[in-house]
């Protein structure tokens, strides 16, 4: 039998101003997925995930969460239910070093990552935790903004474009790294500029275009869809 989905969008409008951005996106998460948000550059992915955070206000329709509604809620109730974000611009804290910015977050549920734990998973940043955080390479910058969401303990985690602008090193770390958030039971929605990257650890891929999910491929059909996806994409 078909689980529950962990997360349930449906009909989800959203605004910034008078300027509607999203109209009417749907899709589904079930627990342990990992899935992908393709599209083009202002399709509306960035917006998805700050609406699913509540840091868009201006939002209408239906995201459940464990069955539970968020679209109404302030976004530190929507963070207590166990949902990080990592934005794209990672929001580090350039004054603080790695291990400051690590002790910062709030634990909002049991079963965050004590900094061994985030150790564990990036070796790199325990070499560098007295360093500030604006020393840090665009690797290790991305590696703390995630380490410091994993210690919320939360369990749906929104990551935007960790990869970007990555070397093809780090980007392989990361997805590595996503990989093994997944064998620990994360469940993760992922917006991704380089589908390359998002193939090696995503269970399925939603495209979305203006404001909207059109389609939707699993991972193991990527190969077979390649036409349509670079149609979508403009690659
Ligand atoms: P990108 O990769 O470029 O971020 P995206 O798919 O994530 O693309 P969004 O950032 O969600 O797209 O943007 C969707 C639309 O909303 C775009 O037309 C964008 O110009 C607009 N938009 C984004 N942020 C704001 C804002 N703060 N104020 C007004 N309009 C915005």
């Amino acid at each position: 039998a078909a689980t529950e989905p962990l997360l349930a969008v449906r009909d989800l409008q959203a605004w910034y101003g008078e300027s509607h951005v999203l109209h009417g996106m749907a899709f589904d998460v079930h627990p342990g997925e990992v899935v992908t948000l393709l599209g083009r550059n202002g399709a509306g992915k960035t917006t998805t995930l700050k609406s699913i955070m509540g840091v868009i206000e201006k939002r209408r329709g239906s995201i459940r969460f464990r069955g539970s509604e968020l679209v109404g809620l302030a976004s530190r109730h929507i963070a207590r239910k166990g949902i990080a974000w990592c934005p794209e611009e990672r929001g580090i804290f350039s004054s603080l070093d790695v291990k400051e910015n690590l002790l910062l977050p709030p634990i909002v549920a049991s079963g965050g990552f004590t900094l061994e734990q985030v150790f564990e998973l990036f070796p790199n940043l325990k070499e560098r935790l007295h360093s500030q955080g604006t020393k840090l390479s665009g690797g290790e910058q991305q590696m703390l903004a995630i380490g410091r969401i994993l210690r919320t303990g939360a369990r749906l985690l929104l990551l935007d474009e960790p990869t970007e602008g990555l070397a093809p090193v780090i980007v392989q770390q990361i997805g590595h790294m996503i990989r093994k958030l997944k064998s620990m039971g994360f469940t993760i929605v992922l917006v991704e500029q380089n589908f390359h990257a998002a193939a090696t650890v995503a269970d399925r891929h939603y495209i979305v275009e203006q404001g909207r999910i059109v389609d939707e491929i699993a991972n193991d059909r990527l190969e077979a869809s390649m036409g349509k996806l670079h149609r979508y994409l403009g690659v």
